[in-house]
């Protein structure tokens, strides 16, 4: 096994080959690291950014072998990776396989959570119409989320709705509580080989669609429920024996901060902090699957983080010309509707 922290020109492979890969290998080439993606897309935009990049199938033995024999360390951008492409990995994995299982199911997530006494939406396993009226009847009519393959808002319906379960694809789900909250938050937070941890500023986050439209920094939350999510974040990431960065989104609710779920990667609600922190959370992920200390994730700036989603990626020259304007396109030659382009961050000086 590659001996850490490892040296700068060792390869750092990434399964997943999206904007999140690519951030990360800008990121690593900073620290003068090379980056392998693995990614069945030809067009993985991550790969116009790395080194070498293999474009094969998830269970592909053979390619999955040749990768991890040719990395340093494996780290992973998407939480849907199938668990046994993990396994057929020789070389070390960050993070672990333990977050990947737990936040690839939404029932085993919730028990994980709430068994560490995080307060979490009331919840019911939901595998059929019976299971669906008896959970209903618990908690009234509430979110149905397929228990995996859930992201941006897709594989969930508000009930009630006309034949809830045809509209998830008849998938194992849960129905979850409606959660009454006065606004969401997301706490990103980064944890070393050695267990050091640093969390980043709550963000406070839009979502439009389903898709996350903004993240603005800092959240209006009094100090105490930030520091109460910080908290929240840092013990889910030692619960896990977590190395890297985690994503944990929160609600802000009357009764307090209930746990909504957790990324085990970089996330969406994080980019702000490529142009408010001294060291972003691309930067921060590298450095713990590296074994090397964990960076200044202090924030020196208010930020409010947008998204580009799809055309609007073409008023981008004109967003690029106002002050305070960081953009950070993708590379992703086409623009469909949904689709995450870009984003920008809109830099002021601190105001509290
Ligand atoms: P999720 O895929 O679980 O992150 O859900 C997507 C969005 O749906 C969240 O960001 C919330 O805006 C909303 N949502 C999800 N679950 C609940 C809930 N239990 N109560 C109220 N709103 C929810």
């Amino acid at each position: 096994m590659t001996a850490v922290p490892l040296d700068p020109g060792a390869v750092i492979g990434i399964l997943g080959g999206g904007q999140l890969g690519r951030m990360l290998s800008m990121a690593a080439a900073r620290l003068g690291f090379r980056c392998h993606i693995y990614d069945p897309d030809l067009a993985a935009p991550a790969a116009q950014v790395a080194q070498s990049a293999t474009h094969a199938g998830w269970e592909d033995a053979a390619a999955l072998e040749s990768f991890s024999a040719a990395c340093d360390v494996v780290t992973y951008e998407f939480e849907n990776i199938p668990l046994v492409t993990l396994d057929a990995l020789r070389a070390p994995v960050h993070p672990g396989r333990r977050a990947l299982e737990v936040s690839q199911d939404r029932l085993t997530e919730k028990h994980f959570l709430a068994d560490l006494g995080l307060r979490v939406a009331p919840f019911e396993q939901v595998d059929d119409a019976a299971g669906l009226t008896q959970a209903t009847a618990k908690l009234g009519d509430g979110i149905l989320k397929t228990r995996r393959f859930g992201y941006d808002g897709k594989g969930q319906v508000r009930l009630p709705c006309p034949d809830p379960l045809d509209a998830i694809g008849n998938a194992p789900a849960i129905v979850e509580a409606l959660v009454p909250f006065e606004r969401e938050i997301s706490v990103i937070v980064a944890r070393a080989q050695d267990g050091q941890t640093v969390s980043y500023d709550p963000g406070e986050n839009l979502h439009e669609n389903g898709i996350l439209r903004r993240t603005t920094i800092p959240a209006s939350v009094a100090a105490s429920v930030a520091a109460e999510a910080r908290e929240a974040a840092t013990r889910i990431a030692a619960a896990l024996d977590y190395v890297g960065v985690l994503g944990v989104e929160l609600f802000v609710a009357p009764e307090g901060i209930v746990v909504n779920e957790i990324a085990p990667r970089v996330h969406n609600s994080g980019h702000w902090t490529m142009n408010g922190c001294a060291v972003d959370q691309f930067e921060q992920h590298i450095r713990a699957i590296a074994g090397w200390p964990l960076g200044d994730g202090a924030r020196h700036a208010d930020v409010t983080m947008e998204n580009l989603i799809g055309e609007e990626v073409a008023g981008v020259l004109r967003l690029a010309a106002a002050p305070g304007h960081a953009l950070h396109l993708y590379g992703k030659a086409q623009v469909r509707s949904g689709r995450k382009m870009g984003h920008i961050n809109r830099v002021s000086p601190l105001a509290r």
